[in-house]
């Protein structure tokens, strides 16, 4: 190739034809074919076999964002929900810390014991696939992990909480499908979570540590009122009295709760994640818990609720990710914010501005 620099005007600057760059983008990747979707029926397929592969597949689409997920997901769902339902769903929840990945491990391993399988599900709404997810991470549950009756699925990447919520309710619903009789959903005992786990699951264990002084300090008591269990961990060495104390001021605290709805008393108890101690016991009063529930007949009650619930909630999801989704809306919202933050017109006044443009389409 004739390169001007070579010219002599250029002397020092000779410039040799050199070994050619590789494309930066591999044009062998470029002609690989992406896998094609999966049908629905595929899907729905493998479930009902049992077939993981195929479940995790399925949860993946109901996570995603892509519409064209979201389609099939949604036919899988519904094509899964007959077989759905024979389960006992627990939800777990406990500030960062109190032992839930100690405890689900071995109380993942007690129940399985008994024979059926697990499904361990999470809520975390601030974690992020890319960071790893804090909440199912599978580090977390070593013995759990490694058996092959527990799937254990990370919390729904970051988004709203509806959103996280949502997609983690209709993974309920597939793991049944696939044969799990038992749903432990986790989350952390610190938010707005919560209620959105109470709102899936038909009893809600809280795990609380001693020796924090004030034990009732800290902990919110729409949280304690939600709990149908409350079980102090680390009851072990030194921490066994500080535990039963704990107890014993749980217990009066439930005290001046007004009563249940399902007519069951919350009953404490203290345990050993780590040691594996009192386990049978959380265990029992599970069952005490589901016993009485199915004979008073609050157990379908709450699950129709909760059925009705849904509905209504994914309603509002949908409708508030319409108009905030919307680029017209989003532009007339940036200055109607604008004129209320500087006084220029009422919130009501600009509310009724933008929903009235959103209305009007
Ligand atoms: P999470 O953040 O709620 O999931 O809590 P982890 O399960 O990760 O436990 C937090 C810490 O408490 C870890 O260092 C555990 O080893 C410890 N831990 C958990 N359960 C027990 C227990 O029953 N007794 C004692 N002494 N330590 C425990």
């Amino acid at each position: 190739m004739e390169h001007p620099e070579n010219d002599s005007q250029y002397l020092g600057l000779a410039v040799n034809s050199g070994v050619a760059q590789p494309p930066i983008v591999n044009p062998y990747l470029k002609k690989r074919k992406r896998k094609p979707l999966p049908t629905a029926s595929e899907l729905v397929e493998g479930i009902l076999k049992g077939d993981v592969t195929t479940l995790s597949r399925a949860v993946t689409l109901v996570e995603s964002l892509a519409r064209e997920h979201y389609i099939i997901a949604q036919e899988v769902i519904e094509k899964c929900l007959p077989y759905s339902g024979n389960s006992r769903r627990i939800g777990i929840t406990g500030v960062p810390g109190a032992g839930k990945s100690t405890s689900i491990d071995v109380f993942g391993l007690h129940v399985l014991r008994e024979g059926g399988k697990l499904a361990v599900l999470a809520i975390d709404p601030s974690s992020e696939r890319t960071k790893g997810s804090i909440l199912g991470d599978k580090t977390r549950m070593e013995k759990l992990s490694m058996h092959p009756d527990a799937f254990i699925r990370p919390s729904p990447s970051a988004g709203s909480l509806g959103g996280v919520a949502r997609k983690t309710r209709e993974t309920i619903v597939l793991c049944e499908a696939a044969g799990y009789n038992n749903i432990f959903v986790e989350t952390v005992g610190v938010g707005q979570s919560e209620t959105a786990v109470h709102s899936m699951v038909d009893f809600f264990l809280l795990i609380q540590i001693a020796g924090a002084g004030d034990e009732l300090q800290g902990i919110k008591r729409g949280i304690m009122e939600m709990a149908d269990g409350i079980v102090i961990n680390k009851a072990d060495g030194d921490n066994i009295g500080p535990a039963q104390l704990a107890q014993a001021q749980f217990r009066s605290a439930l005290h001046l709760f007004p009563p249940t709805a399902s007519g069951w008393k919350p009953e404490v108890l203290t345990y050993s994640g780590y040691y594996e101690l009192g386990i049978p016991e959380v265990w029992e009063m599970i069952d005490r818990y589901f016993a009485f529930v199915k004979k008073n007949g609050y157990f379908q009650e709450k699950r129709k609720e909760q059925a009705r619930w849904w509905m209504y909630e994914t309603i509002d999801e949908q409708l508030r990710k319409h108009f905030y989704d919307n680029p017209a809306i989003r532009e007339r919202l940036a200055v109607c914010e604008a004129d209320v933050l500087a006084n220029r017109r009422s919130s009501f006044a600009a509310a009724g501005d933008v929903l009235s443009q959103y209305f009007k389409k």
